[in-house]
Order: C-alpha cells, then structure tokens, then sequence
C-alpha cells in the first residue's frame, strides 16, 4: 500500500464517467446522470467482495466509525471499548456522539487483548471495537464470545486491514458492524473515503440516512423525502467513489503483490532469532500491508529503527514514539483539550487516562518495528531492501 501507487487507466476511466455526466452527487439528478452510479456500485461491490449483506460508501473512515456506532443507536454516556494502539479516529468517532471511549490494553497481536477487554465492562458498556492495525487482525472468536455473554456489539474497524481474512470470511464482516478507510494512505484509495458494512438492515438504514442528514431516501425528488431521525452529511462524492470502484476491483492484485513483497521481507528476517514476528491469530490471514515484529529491549528497538533509517530503508516505524497512533501521545484525549465544552456524560466518565496504567501495552509497542510493504517495489528491490534490513537490525543487537 497505499493503492495510489498503482493508479492508472482504471481509475481514470472511472473518473472520466463521472466528469461526462458532470454528476458528482451521489444521490438524484437521474436525467443528467448517464445511468452512472459510482457510490451504489462502489457498495454494490463492496457487499460482493466482503460478503456482507449490506455496505454504505461514506465521506472517510472516521465518518464511517461515527455512522456505524450511531446507525446502532450509541449516544451519550455509552461506553465503547477501544485499544491504546490505534488511530485518533478511534476515539474521535465515540466522542463526536458523546459516548465514552475506554481505552484498553493490547497483546502481542498489536490489537485488543481479551481478558482487558472482558475486565473493562461496565453496566455502561455497549460496543467493542478492535481495530484490525497494520493489516492483521484481533482475536475475533475470543471477543464475538465475550461480546456474546455481556450482549454488546462487535464492531471492527479494518480500515487497515482491507482484504485479510480470519477463519476464510473477510475482515470487517465479522462483527455487527465493519468499517473501512479509502484515504489517500490506505490500501485502497479514492482521496477521501470509507464504508459501513453490516448483516443488519435496520442498522444499514440507519446508516444511509443518518449520513445524508436524515433524508429517508424514499423516491426520487429529494425536496419531498422525510426526517425520521437527525442526522449530518457524512456523504462520499460521485468522484471519491468513482476511484474506488476502480481501486476495490484490483484488491486481489494488491493483496498479491504485498503478500510476494512481505515475504521475501520476512523470509530474510526470519534469520535474525531475536527477532519475534507479531502474533497473528490462529485460522487469521494478514492483508500483507505492513511486516511487524518485536525486538528483545525498548533500547534495542530505538537502535534498529535508527539504523534501519541509516541503512536506507524508508517506511518502518516505531509507533510507540508516535504521534498519532498510540496513546501516550495523546495528550488531547488525556487533557481533554476541547475547543468548546464537552457533553456532560464524557466530562463525568472519561477516565483519567494521565493515570492509566496500560504497562501491557507499553511492553509491546516499545518493542515494536513495523514496515510498510509498498506495492510499487519491484522484487529486485525488495530483496534488496531485506539484505539491508537484516543488516541494520544484527549491527543493533
Ligand atoms: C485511517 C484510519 C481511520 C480513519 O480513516 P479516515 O478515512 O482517514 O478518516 C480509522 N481507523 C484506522 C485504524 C485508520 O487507520
């Protein structure tokens, strides 16, 4: 990844359809349109390749995160369970409807760990959410059970994670609910992007409607639809989803090329013993976006990840010192630094996380490497890149 390596004729096809009708709504002006649908034939798609009864496109990831949580009715003073390695989308979803998000530890899958999650549930807990980071997945059987036992929702978010499997069936069709990024860095790519996909049609119609203000989408003059229900524009462009129409039908060659990259990378680190590769649950299949893996110390995992930038290799990262995914970098979350005051449910029940002990975590991530497996290498340069790897990783051991 990221898909836009690989743009060309496809995607400008799509595109070119979209800019002869001059149509880049998603949803009427049936006249003008030419009979082209990009947002209903991305879903229409997406429900085929994901095996899931329904999929609504979406404005981004993040959107697709608050829609999907919303679609089941979670709102103020819900909690909902989210790991400390992710994306800040994670908890900005929660929060954008006033729930609560809890954050829990990981485990050497580098996702949610299980007994964390079944040790965070409160009589307030309605949604579990793993997320599917650096395209492996977690322990999808072990948290549909605990999810189960305490009657709350799976929802995974696979933004990362488009196209791996787990016991055959495709990431993000497990759960109640799935979600997944088309940003510009993500496997599959339209500029802006994202998609719901559920087996649950109340919760689909919920989904379309609350991500096209509340609009029910009952026949084809607009001006005269209802609002049963209040909802925001969360809607994808006739233009975002034209490139993902093109982008989701090569998932296979991308997966493919990833899947030949990662592991010629990984066959060459296999000879390092102190190398431990990250945990992939058993019957699960990786998207092959990124190789991760552990190094015995915190110290000597700075040093590799140093020498790796010495020795050339671009793309790995040490997420534990970053800003983004994880959570000791979140001092906006930690401080509550809101620009406007927070709903009164989050100020009362968000936990004092400038606290939290999640020393399960940090043992982890403080020894994590994770290498993104581009799709434009060629296999010379691959192996290239393994013969450095494995080079900068002994000189720090
Ligand atoms: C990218 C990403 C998102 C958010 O997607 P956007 O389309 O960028 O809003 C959410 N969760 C994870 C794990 C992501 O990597």
């Amino acid at each position: 990844m990221p898909g836009f390596e690989l743009f060309g004729d496809k995607e400008r096809k799509e595109v070119q359809d979209v800019m002869d009708s001059g149509v880049l709504m998603r949803y009427g002006f049936d006249a003008m349109r030419n009979g082209h649908w990009k947002a209903k034939e991305l879903e229409t798609a997406l429900e085929e390749r994901m095996q899931s009864k329904y999929a609504h496109a979406i404005s981004s990831g993040t959107a697709a995160l608050t829609v999907a949580l919303a679609s089941a009715g979670i709102g103020a003073g819900d909690e909902v369970i989210m790991p400390t390695f992710t994306f800040v989308a994670s908890f900005e979803s929660i929060l954008a409807l006033g729930a609560v998000p809890v954050l829990v530890d990981i485990d050497d899958t580098l996702t949610l760990k299980p007994e964390a999650v079944e040790k965070a549930i409160t009589s307030k807990t309605k949604v579990v959410m793993p997320v599917h980071m650096c395209g492996s997945m977690a322990n999808l059987d072990a948290l549909k059970a605990i999810c189960d036992n305490h009657d709350l929702l799976l929802l995974e978010d696979a933004c990362q994670a488009i196209g791996g499997t787990y016991d055959g069936k495709p990431l993000g069709s497990i759960g109640d609910l799935g979600c997944f990024s088309f940003d510009y860095v993500k496997t599959i790519t339209c500029g802006e992007g994202g998609a719901v996909i559920t087996k649950n049609e109340s919760y689909y119609q919920n989904a379309h409607k609350y991500s096209d203000h509340g609009h029910d989408h009952i026949g084809n003059n607009r001006g005269a639809e209802d609002h049963p229900f209040l909802g925001y524009n969360f809607r994808i462009s006739e233009m975002n989803a034209a490139v993902g129409v093109a982008q989701l039908s090569r998932l296979d060659e991308f997966i493919a090329i990833q899947k030949r990259n990662y592991t010629i990378l990984r066959e060459a680190l296999s000879s390092i013993p102190e190398l431990v590769f990250r945990t992939v649950p058993d019957g699960g299949e990786e998207n092959y976006s990124f190789l991760n893996f552990f190094l015995p110390s915190e110290d000597i995992a700075q040093k590799a990840h140093q020498a790796l930038t010495d020795h050339g290799v671009d793309g790995c990262f040490y997420w534990y010192n970053n800003n983004w995914h994880y959570y000791k970098k979140w001092e906006h979350l930690t401080e509550m630094k809101s620009l406007g005051n927070l709903p009164k449910d989050v100020k009362e029940s968000l936990p004092d996380y400038s606290k939290a002990d999640f020393s399960e975590s940090d043992k982890w991530m403080s020894r994590n490497i994770s290498c993104l497996i581009k799709l434009g290498w060629s296999e010379e340069e691959v192996t290239v890149r393994a013969d450095k790897m494995v080079e900068a990783i002994k000189a720090s051991l």
